[in-house]
């Protein structure tokens, strides 16, 4: 069973989607200068149940059009039914992930996924310098262009 923060509605994090995100705790990388250190506790947080996702997706019912698990990999029989639920319930699916792969099973079930561990020296997803890619699965286009500001 994963253990996640209270989730909240965004905006930017997957373009083009209306995502209900969710912070899994536990990651288990440890990236230098991480700037979600209190989600390494796997304890933190409560249990992300079906359940708890339901009233969730229920309280922003026509509104969310994607849920976004940032983390959760790591325990990827729990991560495969959340996942599966989401897509049952007609939801696209997006994991943002330290790692720079991840199990084709997990793939199967993921509409965007974004990767690459935190580097502060190459920066983030609006970075040229980047090192992570976050990509629509479905056509394989890589959308870190969406967070470039115009010079
Ligand atoms: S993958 Fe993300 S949450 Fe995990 S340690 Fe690295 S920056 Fe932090």
């Amino acid at each position: 069973m994963l253990n996640a923060f209270e989730p909240r509605v965004v905006l930017q994090e997957v373009p083009g989607e209306v995502s209900l995100a969710w912070l899994v705790t536990g990651c288990p990388l440890a990236c230098p200068g991480c700037h979600s250190q209190d989600s390494w506790d796997p304890h933190a947080g409560t249990p992300l149940t079906e359940a708890r996702l339901n009233r969730w997706l229920d309280r922003y019912d026509g509104l969310v059009s994607c849920v976004l698990f940032f983390g959760g990999e790591w325990d990827r029989h729990s991560l495969l039914a959340l996942l599966r639920h989401c897509r049952r319930l007609g939801l696209k699916t997006c994991l943002y992930t330290g790692r720079e792969r991840i199990s084709g099973l997990l793939m199967a079930e993921l509409d965007y996924l974004k990767t690459g561990p935190w580097r502060a020296e190459l920066g983030g997803l609006d970075s040229p310098y980047t090192n992570q890619q976050l990509r629509c699965l479905t056509t394989g286009e890589l959308l870190n262009h969406h967070f470039r500001r115009a010079p």
